[in-house]
């Protein structure tokens, strides 16, 4: 997501302190990949008030954003780790995260980065650690050869495939899906959803 350095950024980020994600944030928790602004996680964090999750996104631009939607709203149950996910083992404990969410990750179309999509080998080992038993890895993207590298990718590397659908929309349970900002743009245009579903 391309985005210009915002105004009074550190000073902004600094005044959602509160959001910030560290030690005393109680456990377990699901975690999203890449939030963007925050519409999904703050949305889900709002209808599940029992449940804590953690967003994590390397974009302090975007995030600022995402941390600032989450005061607004009050939420006491969501905190966010401005990092790369290749650093989630330095936060979570083996077995501590409830799900996993990966919404709209960037594609990377050229096999020169195929180490940068968030579903190589090499992210879905961390996850594999930091993923409890019967954690769920919910995976959503309008991009075909991306999904079809995620599909062989997660199957390369041990993962079951519960569910999986090239257009969620035609769908009748849509898994109580809650919509992110990129998702709404590509509905509005006409272009499918891809989502798959796979625990370890
Ligand atoms: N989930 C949002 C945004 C999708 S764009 C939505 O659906 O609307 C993908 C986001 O993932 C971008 O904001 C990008 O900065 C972030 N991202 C990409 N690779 C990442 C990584 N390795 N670690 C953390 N965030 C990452």
């Amino acid at each position: 997501m391309r985005m210009r350095k915002k105004k009074h950024r550190e000073a902004r980020l600094a005044a959602c302190e509160c959001v910030h994600f560290g030690r005393g944030f109680e456990m377990p928790a699901y975690l999203e990949i890449g939030c963007g602004k925050g519409g999904f996680i703050c949305a889900t964090a709002l209808a599940n008030p029992e449940l804590n999750f953690v967003a994590v996104e390397r974009n302090p631009d975007v995030m600022l954003l995402a941390m600032e939607r989450a005061v607004s709203l009050g939420l006491a149950n969501l905190r966010f780790i401005i990092g790369d996910a290749e650093n989630l083992a330095e936060y979570f404990k083996p077995d501590e995260v409830s799900g996993i969410y990966l919404n709209f990750s960037d594609p990377w179309h050229k096999n020169c980065h195929a180490h940068k999509r968030l579903t190589h080998a090499r992210y879905l080992d961390i996850y594999k650690i930091i993923m409890a038993p019967q954690a769920k890895l919910v995976i959503k993207t309008d991009n075909l050869p991306f999904f079809n590298y995620t599909l062989r990718s997660l199957q390369a590397n041990n993962f079951d495939i519960i569910s999986q659908t090239r257009d969620l929309y035609s769908c009748e349970d849509l898994y109580n899906n809650v919509q992110t900002e990129y998702e709404q743009k590509f509905i509005s245009e006409g272009v499918k959803i891809c989502r798959v579903e796979a625990c370890i």
